[in-house]
Parts: C-alpha cells; structure tokens; sequence
C-alpha cells in the first residue's frame, strides 16, 4: 500500500508570497482525492511541490518510502505523473509524437504500442487527428493528449491540476468519466478542480483549501457539509446543490 503523504507543507515564492502554510493530508492507493479552493487558494502550489516543481520552505512530502523533498527524486519511475493546469502539451510536435514522448523512459516497444492503442480507444479524437500538430487542436483535445500522455508512463498516482477548466460541458462529464474509469481500474488520483459538487461527488475525499494554502476541512459530502466554515468558504452545502458549482 503506496501512500501519498504531505504534513505541515510550507511553500513561499519569493521572500514574501506565502503559497501555502501548513497543508497536511493524505491520498492512499486507490483513492480519488480532491482538494478545492478558490483562485490562489495555493491549489496547484501544492500539486507542483509533490510533482518536483517547486521546491517547499519546509515539511514532508513522501510517497511510500520516497522522499520527494530530496534533490533528484524521481517521480516517473516511481510512478507518478502529473498534468499541470497549462497542459504542457509540445505545440510543434504532433499528437502521435507527443504520446511516443509520453513513454521516452520506457523500453517496452510492444507495450508502448498497446499502450498507446490504448488511449486512442479512451480518447478517440487523438486517433482522429494522429497527425495534426497539437498546437492545433482546441483546449478540450488538448486536455485529452496531456491526460493520455501522463497515462504513458503506466502511472500509480496520477496528480491533475484543473483538468476541466475552460472546457465545454461535453468534454467536462467526458474528463469526469475518465476519472472514474482510471481510479476503477486501480489508479490513484489526486485532483484540484474548480468544479466543486462534481469533485466531491466522484471523490473519496476532498480537502477545501484557503489562502494561503490552510486547510479548513475535509471529507466526503456529508462530512463537508457539517462542517459551517468549509459552507460558509464554499457559499453552498455540498448536500444542497444539485447543479455543478464552481468556485
Ligand atoms: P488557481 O485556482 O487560481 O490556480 P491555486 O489555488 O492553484 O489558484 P496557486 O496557483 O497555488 O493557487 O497560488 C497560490 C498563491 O501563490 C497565489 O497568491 C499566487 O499569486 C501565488 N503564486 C503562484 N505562483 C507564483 C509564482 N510563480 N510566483 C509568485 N507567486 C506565485
């Protein structure tokens, strides 16, 4: 069993932006995890400090036995894949070869093949537009090929910043669906999302997040919504609002 776990995290940019001030929780294998917030709640601060990016000021980030404070860890061979918030996709390169990128650390021609077999299935408009350069394809298309390129790597963890937003509401339940498909066969998902209801709704468990990067509560539905100053950060009852809700 493969743990996520983040305690007492600080991160600052600068000598004096505070991005996130003490942020603990955990995502265990199998789990969907979301946290939500709103604009510059330090959301993706976090995603980026577990994925390498940034480096934090102080606190623990370990996944199972890796430390991923130390200089050089290594997230891909651990498998943990992360999609950032600009997608990162190669603009000159296209769709096929962006998957081929996708999987440069493996050796397993025949799997990667299968494997990108695979995510055509999952994402047919990829097979569509194979050829097409991906600066060419619309911000939804582009999502699907940063997802399925992640998915390359034959990830465990799977770290996904804002992968709905600005997109089509079609796109948006076909993001969610995959989500679920991936968690159902056995991934481990850690999401931050503007849409609020939906993220709750599809998670094991959600943490709300307030700037500069607190955490107020957590849990699922229910427990979000006993819980008055997540409700009241949040402006509805995650029990109460049937319609999709971003923050
Ligand atoms: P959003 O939903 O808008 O993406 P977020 O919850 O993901 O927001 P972060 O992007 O983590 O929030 O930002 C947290 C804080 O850190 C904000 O005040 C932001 O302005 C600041 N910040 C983020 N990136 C940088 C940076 N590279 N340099 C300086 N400050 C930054």
């Amino acid at each position: 069993m493969t743990t996520l776990e983040v305690s007492d995290l600080f991160v600052r940019y600068g000598k004096s932006i505070v991005a996130v001030q003490g942020a603990s929780f955990s995502v265990k294998e199998g789990e969907i995890v979301s946290l939500l917030g709103q604009n510059g709640a330090g959301k993706s601060t976090v995603l980026k400090t577990i994925a390498g990016v940034v480096s934090p000021l102080s606190g623990a980030v370990t996944y199972g036995a890796l430390d991923l404070t130390a200089k050089g860890a290594a997230r891909i061979p651990a498998g943990i894949a992360y999609v950032p918030e600009d997608r990162g996709v190669f603009g000159t390169l296209t769709v096929g070869e962006n998957l081929r990128l996708g999987a440069i650390s493996r050796k397993d021609k025949a799997g990667v093949d299968a494997d990108i077999e695979a995510q055509l299935d999952r994402f047919p408009i990829l097979r569509k537009y194979w050829s097409r350069g991906a600066s060419l394809l619309s911000g939804g298309e582009q999502q699907q090929l940063a997802i399925a390129r992640a998915l390359m790597i034959r990830p465990n963890l799977l770290l996904l910043d804002e992968p709905t937003l600005g997109l089509a509401p079609i796109i948006v339940d076909l993001i969610f669906d995959v989500i679920a498909q991936l968690n159902a066969e056995g991934m481990t998902i850690l999401l931050v999302e503007q849409n609020a209801v939906r993220s709750i709704a599809i998670s094991h468990r959600s943490y709300v997040v307030q700037a500069p990067g607190r955490i107020i509560g957590s849990g699922n539905a229910e427990e979000l919504a006993a819980n008055a100053e997540v409700v009241e950060y949040l402006g509805f009852s995650p029990l109460g609002r049937p319609e999709d809700k971003e923050l």
